[in-house]
């Protein structure tokens, strides 16, 4: 199964988890093995029962970004950064008090970092059937779609029969 979207900071790498092809939502974590492939990817270990968490925290990211904070909240709740000193250096761990939810929670706490630096940046593909969110990186701001190939075309190819139809057809 190949995600439409990847590479992008983690929260929303987690929201393209999930996604619409034809009609229909597609799940990586229903593939075996996405969850720990998923994992590896952001550098984080196979984590046993982390794949309920996770879905729930795709859920609340998704809820999060229509602007409803509130499952956001529970799960940010559910963790904290811990500061440490090793040998004279600064480290800081994850905490929770389940340890399934770590991960879940750090792509949630990834979410508030976005908001934190660039929340303008933070967005939806612009084509309204597409449900993938990216952070627009680029110089002047202008991405518009999770990527030109999927949707930008797709989109271009609509205008230009639009334009290019005869009145009355
Ligand atoms: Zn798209």
């Amino acid at each position: 199964m190949t995600r439409p979207l990847v590479g992008e900071p983690m929260a929303l790498d987690l929201v393209n988890t999930a996604w619409v092809d034809q009609g229909a939502w597609v799940d990586f974590f229903d593939e075996p093995g996405g969850v720990e492939r998923w994992l590896a990817e952001h550098g984080l270990s196979p984590s046993p029962g982390a794949r309920e968490p996770l879905i729930a925290t795709r859920t609340a990211l998704r809820a999060a970004l229509g602007g409803d904070d509130g499952p956001l909240d529970e799960i940010l709740s559910r963790g904290s950064r811990r500061p440490r000193l090793r040998d004279g250096k600064v480290h800081e761990e994850v905490v929770a008090d389940i340890p399934a939810w770590i991960p879940a929670w750090i792509a949630a706490a990834d979410l508030v970092r976005l908001y934190g630096e660039r929340p303008e940046r933070i967005r939806k593909c612009a084509n309204p059937a597409c449900v993938l969110w990216f952070y627009d990186i680029s110089k002047n701001g202008s991405r518009r779609w999770c990527s030109m190939e999927a949707c930008g075309n797709r989109a271009k190819t609509v205008r230009f029969q639009q334009r290019h139809r005869a009145p009355g057809s």
